[in-house]
């Protein structure tokens, strides 16, 4: 059975002594899953609020008998942060972040992002040493426990090197503040059988030559196999070892509630080229030249990157013109904190080029586009051998480090081995000047033949790279993939140390066993994932997590990957039979699924095969439309001046009746029609504006399209965006006149949103065909006056194919056509933004940015912006999904206190109204306000 059934009693007790557990099939199912290719379910999913409920989970454990395995951002590719026991998120109530001496340091909560920790950090110019790929979406507990890098950061700036401190809870329940000047006497006290153990295995270790010899050696490159044993040869005092020991503990050891990290800092000066080679030898021959030169980054692409990066259409010039024979490249980049610091190294480079064996002269470019292009060669191909893998095969990502001397034997070998094993497109790259290489297998693991073959090659992976001096998990950890081969890396001595240490700290053993130690010979090929494919919009998804951050519902209900491998789950239970299973999935997804999306599209910025799980969820609501609504919104469609005034109407009832009656009206509705379809009203909401009304101009330069929202839900004050927008205009002189019909036309995404396809069809035509008009066939531009209807405007006419029409927001016309004709106007002292995730969509920053801040001396975009999910009508019909969306950086938004609340969107400005109790508006009334003829004459009084 795939999902065994939940031992109450068990539940009882986690849940004395942790406030959240999951125990639904949809909670446990969908944290199963995460970056690996292993899968297993736990029994249920605690979400502790505190070190001291850690601690309690421990003791539960204990008691019980059942094991616990921390899980984070879920982005390990080894295995580690799954578990048939109680798995513990530890990412959901644990993102505290504490700036420190001015950016020299930071303090953190375990389940804060990489990104979000940097982001504060970056006004101080300042960054955390460890820099992983997966920064979008892994948290410093993840880093800490796996010791991360990447690409610039090698031996000498990871966890390892840069953590000044940590809170740990040990699985005994006591909790160690390693940073306090009387640690080391604390854990004495505390914990002493640990504090001798700790000194005994410490002087066990340094007395044997063999022991220390091959330390020295395995850590002297990247080195995530196993326990981190260099603590006992670099530290003296228990208490340092420990903390040293737990970090790349991949969870087996102790709990991280805290750290504090001693930052690097941000190089800002940089500049870019790819180094092409006839052969790869040629390549890594080239690597010490190049280091001793000081790039801060060397990256290897060997021949098939290369010929995979040729079929990517934003690939150069130069690599597109390449005939790939035996050709490799370096991609490398000078990082430095000065101009002149850079302009010194740009002046030796042609010296350090000239002396290697290049199929072309090398150029170095500081130029954004440039760079940004060339990093898309190296990061993308992730993107294109995952994102084109066959269906039904998982992504295997591998990560090894050799000696530099060792590489290129190392590459070559690999690559007469994915030949004679018969995988494709496995490209190798990574981070050469530290001799870490990752390369990428696309594997099934549900037929024999296949797993035969995996099993034979992983043992030709472990014969290759400890016979070269190497690590087998250089920077993503041992998890349970390369668990069974540590003591083959490290011989019996050592791990004998490891086993010690792991009694030592945990003697039950019950901290996500079959993690980093393994006796079982097979452990690494039990527990695999098996992909199915089951729908067009998602089968690309290689469950990385990288969508989860950015997602409004990440905290109410699902995640997009949650979403994603749910669908997966349901398609294996109906499969097999299982339809109990089958229709509780159902069930439960109607309201964490599909519901509770607010499909704006936000996790498709974040995927690197750039999926859009609200395609998937738009698709879903349309199959499960019934046939009344989709005959009443089309109905709709076509009367839709008379339902947009109506609606503006309604919300003018609602807001003159006492808030008691229309709280009523709605709750009746609701009960009655269902949460999905009747909106709840609240007292925040404005009652209804005025009717858009035909413009006519014979001179205009572009065609107003005023979004209808504006009529729905009225204006702060007494001038919406549409009366601001006109008055700037008209005070550039800037001609616009509207569609004839203006009233009746939408840009279709109520219809588009709600999977109400008859609907939108009929909006689609009567748009397209008034745009055509209203433009001369496309000679003016369509400037709409709220971000998510610009989005949705696009899309319709794209989806009618008449491209022919160009949609652009009113931010951005008035940024490019209004802004530079404006006298200058007193600017309010500071206003607080809301970009929308329709901004986000339309590259809107640049210009959002500039007009706010001709509008406000200091602009504000809280840290933890992110999609307000009001989603049109979503945050009315599930209020709840927009109050968890918001909750911190509305919080963040009273705080600022700022003399105006703006954003570019009208339902937006309404969610964030709602959540902050500040009055939102449109940017451009911000923006009008602030040049107004007044403001003018008082800048020059
Ligand atoms: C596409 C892709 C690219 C990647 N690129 C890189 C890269 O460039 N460099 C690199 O080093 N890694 C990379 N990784 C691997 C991975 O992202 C990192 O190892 C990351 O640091 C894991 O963090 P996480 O928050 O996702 O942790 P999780 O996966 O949730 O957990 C990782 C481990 O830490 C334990 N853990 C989590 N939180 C705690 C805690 N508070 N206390 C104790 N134990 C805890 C878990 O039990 C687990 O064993 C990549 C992954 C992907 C999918
Ligand atoms: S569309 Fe939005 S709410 Fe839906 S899964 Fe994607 S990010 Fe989450
Ligand atoms: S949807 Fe994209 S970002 Fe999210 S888990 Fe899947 S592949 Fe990763």
């Amino acid at each position: 059975m795939r999902l065994p059934p939940v031992d109450t009693d068990l539940v009882a007790a986690i849940e004395a002594v942790c406030a959240s557990v999951g125990t639904r099939a949809t909670d446990r199912l969908a944290a199963a899953h995460d970056a690996s290719h292993y899968l297993l379910t736990p029994q249920a999913v605690a979400a502790p609020a505190s070190a001291a409920e850690v601690a309690g989970l421990f003791a539960t454990s204990h008691a019980r008998g059942v094991p616990l395995t921390f899980r984070s951002g879920g982005t390990s590719l080894s295995g580690q942060a799954g578990t048939s026991g109680v798995l513990v998120d530890t990412r959901r109530n644990f993102r505290s972040i504490v700036v420190l001496d001015n950016g020299a340091r930071v303090r953190t909560g375990p389940g804060a992002t990489v990104r979000a920790v940097n982001t504060r950090l970056a006004r101080h110019g300042r960054k955390l040493g460890p820099d992983p790929a997966s920064e979008i979406a892994c948290t410093i507990g993840g880093v800490v426990s796996n010791n991360s890098s990447g690409m610039s950061c090698g031996t000498h700036a990871n966890t390892y090197r840069t953590l000044e401190s940590a809170i740990l809870v040990l699985p005994s329940g006591t909790v160690l503040d390693t940073g306090r000047p009387d640690a080391d006497d604390q854990l004495r006290t505390l914990e002493p059988a640990l504090y001798d153990g700790l000194l005994l295995l410490r002087d066990r270790v340094r007395s044997n030559p063999q022991s220390v010899a091959t330390i020295r050696s395995l850590y002297s490159i990247k080195n995530t196999m196993g326990y981190g044993l260099n603590s006992f040869v670099d530290h003296d005092r228990p208490v340092e070892i420990l903390e040293h020991l737990v970090i790349g503990s991949e969870g087996t050891l102790a709990f991280v509630a805290e750290a504090t990290f001693n930052t690097v800092p941000v190089l800002p000066y940089v500049a870019t080229g790819l180094l092409l080679f006839p052969e790869l030898s040629a390549a890594t021959s080239a690597l010490p030249a190049l280091v001793a030169a000081g790039f801060a980054t060397i990256e290897l692409l060997d021949a098939t990157s290369l010929r995979v990066a040729q079929r990517d259409p934003d690939a150069t010039d130069q690599l597109r013109a390449l005939r790939v024979v035996d050709h490799a490249a370096l991609l490398v980049e000078y990082q430095e904190e000065t101009p002149d610091a850079l302009a010194a190294r740009l002046a030796d480079a042609p010296a350090v080029f000239g002396g290697l064996t290049l199929t072309e002269p090398a150029h170095l470019s500081s130029d954004a586009r440039r760079r940004a292009q060339l990093w898309h060669l190296r990061k993308g191909l992730y993107t294109l051998v995952a994102g084109n893998r066959p269906s039904g095969t998982t992504a295997l990502l591998e990560d090894i480090a050799v000696p530099v001397e060792r590489l290129y034997e190392t590459c070559r070998e690999l690559t007469l081995m994915f030949d004679k094993y018969r995988y494709e497109d496995s490209v190798i790259f990574g981070h050469a000047k530290d001799g870490n290489i990752h390369f990428m297998l696309n594997e099934r693991f549900d037929d024999p033949e296949s797993m035969a073959r995996y099993e034979a090659f992983t043992e030709a992976i472990v014969e290759l790279v400890l016979g070269q001096g190497g690590t087998l998990k250089a920077e993503h950890g041992t998890g349970r993939m390369m668990a069974p081969f540590v003591r083959r890396q490290y011989g019996d001595e050592l791990y004998a140390v490891m086993h010690e240490i792991k009694r030592l700290i945990d003697p039950s053993g019950l901290l996500n066993p079959g993690v980093l130690l393994n006796e079982e010979p097979d452990g690494h090929v039990r527990n695999l994932k098996t992909a199915p494919t089951v729908e067009a919009e998602v089968d690309r998804c290689v469950e990385c997590g990288y969508c989860e951050p950015v997602c409004p519902s990440k905290d109410i209900t699902l995640t997009p990957r949650q979403r994603i491998v749910l669908r997966r789950e349901l398609a294996d239970a109906e499969a097999s039979g299982d339809e109990d299973l089958a229709a509780q999935l159902r069930m439960e997804y109607s309201y964490d699924g599909v519901q509770t999306c607010a499909v704006d599209g936000m996790c498709q910025t974040a995927c690197p095969v750039l999926i859009n799980t609200g395609d998937l969820v738009r698709r879903l609501r349309a199959e499960n439309q019934n046939p009344v609504m989709q005959a009443g919104w089309k109905t709709a469609s076509k009367h839709w001046r008379g339902v947009s005034n109506a609606g503006g109407m309604a919300m003018t009832v609602a807001d003159a009746m006492p808030p008691f009656l229309s709280q009523v009206a709605t709750a009746v509705g609701r009960a009655l029609l269902g949460p999905d379809v009747v909106p709840q009203y609240s007292e925040e909401l404005p009652p209804g504006g005025t009717q858009r009304r035909p413009i006519a101009a014979e001179n205009a330069v572009a065609v107003y399209f005023s979004s209808c929202t504006n009529t729905m839900f009225g204006p702060v004050g007494n001038d919406g965006v549409s009366a601001s927008f006109l008055e700037l205009c008209e005070r550039a002189e800037v001609v616009v006149a509207t569609p004839d019909d203006i009233p009746s036309l939408c840009c279709g995404t109520p219809w588009k949103s709600k999977g109400l396809t008859e609907g939108y069809d009929a909006m689609k035509g009567r748009v397209t065909a008034s745009l055509l008009r209203a433009t001369r066939d496309g000679e003016l531009p369509v400037v709409c006056d709220a971000s998510s209807c610009t989005e949705g405007l696009r899309i319709l006419l794209e989806s009618a194919q008449k491209s022919g029409v160009r949609v652009i927001d009113a931010v951005e016309f008035v940024d490019a056509e209004v802004l530079p004709r404006l006298p200058a106007g007193k600017k309010i002292p500071s206003v607080t933004l809301h970009p929308t995730c329709s901004s986000v969509h339309l590259g809107l920053e640049d210009a959002l940015r500039r007009i706010s801040e001709a509008a406000a001396q200091e602009v504000i975009v809280p840290d933890d912006w992110g999609c307000c999910a009001f989603a049109g009508d979503r945050g009315m019909l599930h209020p709840e999904l927009t109050a968890s969306a918001t909750a911190r950086q509305a919080a963040q938004a009273v705080d600022a206190d700022t003399a105006a609340y703006a954003s570019l969107n009208r339902t937006c400005e309404l969610g964030m109204t709602r959540a902050t109790g500040r009055e939102y508006e449109h940017i451009l009334q911000t923006l009008a306000r602030s040049s107004s003829a007044e403001s003018a004459r008082a800048s020059l009084s």
